[in-house]
């Protein structure tokens, strides 16, 4: 990983949570508010912005699970009667660590094809005792061998199931039958058996020998929320008082807060609206590319608030499908679509509705991004000119904001539901295959026409089928590391 992004997962790295092993849940102080015990650090990958898993997640991943480990070890590991969090950790495409009873039992990660599970010590101790399968026995030596840090040759292998394909992750179980370490396979179940030597697993963890920790409490989401409140208030009040204060400083500014539609920018705009913030113009602007779900939830979202002062903002000219007929797909080296379609619409907005001078609240948070962790609370913005960015929310937490909705119980964007992580344009370059995949599914029409377009595009530039199929439209010019990976 490069030192670059190491930092900066250290700079904004989560340390504000603990777990609560009587309540079996999340806590946002040391101190459980609801049984008043000592919770423990949650140890999560950095930069640890977990999130609920909601039903539609927790479906997804224990279908993962069952397809590699057999059927019902997904709804085993994570059951329905458990708050359990899901954490997206940075790789080449989407990877979300997932967490039970406090502990990271594994990840679901997509492979650029399809999606796979790799287990965790506790996940692998786990799936062992529920009886899962893609397990291979080792003899007593290798045991020793293996907590010595060496890998699995083919001579200490006494069996393996025979669903073993290469590149699965493997449970390593001893004679006793104690789990030892989680390996990959680096050849199937078949190959193995004819091999007479060799190395056959590449040992990715090794488990140590205590017990499961598997905790029996049952904890719903209401349960958190009705827990955590006070913490949630404490830190809505400090964010309301920041505000309050900017709009202070900047009395003689217009106001706006660009709202895109998602969970981040509901809950900014209802603090907006808590500080009693008036006069302020909310922004959506229409890139054209919008999911329908969008645009219809801010409708319904601000009638519910009964907030007026809506602006969708939608630029006849520069018309998205127009500019892709000259310049290709939008991509993360090359975000013509934001430029055209939304900070142009920004400037004239400024002008038009704003007095050329105002602050714009905006719902972005250090967690999502590099560049927004270093960007400051407040700032000038070099692309629009007249605008003051503020961004009042931009500590806090993915687990944070969705607390905060549920404790105010906001609508949120139904995409939310469906197995979508950020909201935003349909097609926009910044996403993972795995969101890409999930376009196709959920919004096959919408899908369709983009693939058409990339076809033609393709076709006239003479690309190969990878450049679609791996989504190396997303650049103009691919990083490396992708255009290693695909050859
Ligand atoms: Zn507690």
């Amino acid at each position: 990983m490069p030192r670059k992004i190491s930092r900066y997962l250290f700079k904004v790295a989560n340390k504000n949570i603990w777990w609560c092993d009587y309540c079996n849940m999340p806590i946002l102080k040391q101190l459980c508010p609801r049984c008043h015990e000592k919770g423990r650090k949650l140890i999560l990958s950095l930069p640890g912005d977990v999130r609920p898993a909601w039903r539609e997640d927790l479906n997804l991943m224990r279908n993962i699970i069952d397809n590699e480990y057999g059927n019902g070890i997904g709804k085993k590991l994570l059951p329905d009667d458990k708050i359990i969090l899901i954490n997206k950790i940075p790789w080449l495409d989407r990877m979300e660590e997932i967490i039970v009873d406090g502990y990271p039992i594994g990840a679901v990660f997509f492979d650029l094809t399809r999606w796979r599970f790799m287990p965790k010590s506790e996940g692998a101790k786990r799936i062992n005792c529920y009886g899962g399968g893609k397990r291979v026995l080792i003899d007593e030596g290798a045991v020793k061998a293996i907590r010595n840090g060496m890998n699995i040759m083919v001579g200490g292998i006494k069996s393996i199931d025979g669903n073993v394909e290469r590149g699965d992750y493997v449970i390593v179980v001893s004679r006793r039958g104690d789990v030892v370490a989680v390996g990959k396979a680096r050849f199937s179940s078949r190959e193995i058996r004819r091999m007479r030597n060799g190395m056959a697993i590449k040992v990715k963890e090794i488990v140590d020998e205590s017990k499961i920790k598997e905790n029996s409490s049952k904890s719903t989401w209401s349960d958190f929320l009705k827990a955590n409140k006070g913490e949630i208030e404490e830190r809505s009040e400090k964010t309301i008082k920041f505000i309050s204060k900017t709009v202070d400083r900047y009395w003689s500014y217009g106001r706006s807060i660009s709202f895109s539609g998602g969970k981040d920018s509901a809950c900014l705009l209802s603090l907006v609206l808590e500080a009693g913030i008036d006069k302020v113009k909310i922004v959506f602007l229409d890139t054209g590319i919008e999911f329908p779900e969008t645009i219809r939830y801010i409708h319904d979202f601000l009638r519910d608030l009964n907030v007026e002062n809506l602006l969708i903002y939608k630029k006849s000219r520069n018309d998205f499908w127009s500019l892709f007929e000259r310049l290709g797909p939008p991509g993360r080296d090359y975000r013509w679509c934001c430029k055209s379609c939304k900070l142009s619409s920004m400037q004239e907005i400024v002008k038009e509705y704003l007095n050329g001078r105002c602050l714009t609240f905006l719902g972005q948070r250090k967690y999502e991004s590099y560049w927004r962790a270093y960007e400051p609370k407040v700032m000038e913005t070099h692309y629009i000119k007249g605008q003051l960015k503020v961004n009042p929310i931009r500590d806090w937490t993915a687990l944070e904001v969705w607390a905060y909705i549920g404790i105010q119980k906001l609508s949120v964007n139904p995409l939310y539901f469906r197995n979508y992580v950020r909201i935003g344009c349909f097609l926009c370059p910044a996403s993972d295959m795995a969101d890409l995949l999930n376009v196709s599914k959920t919004h096959p029409d919408l899908w369709d026409k983009w693939e058409r377009a990339l076809k033609c595009w393709m076709k006239n530039k003479g690309f190969n089928e990878k450049w679609l199929r791996y989504g190396l439209w997303r650049w103009r010019n691919p990083p490396k590391i992708w255009k290693n990976l695909i050859g």
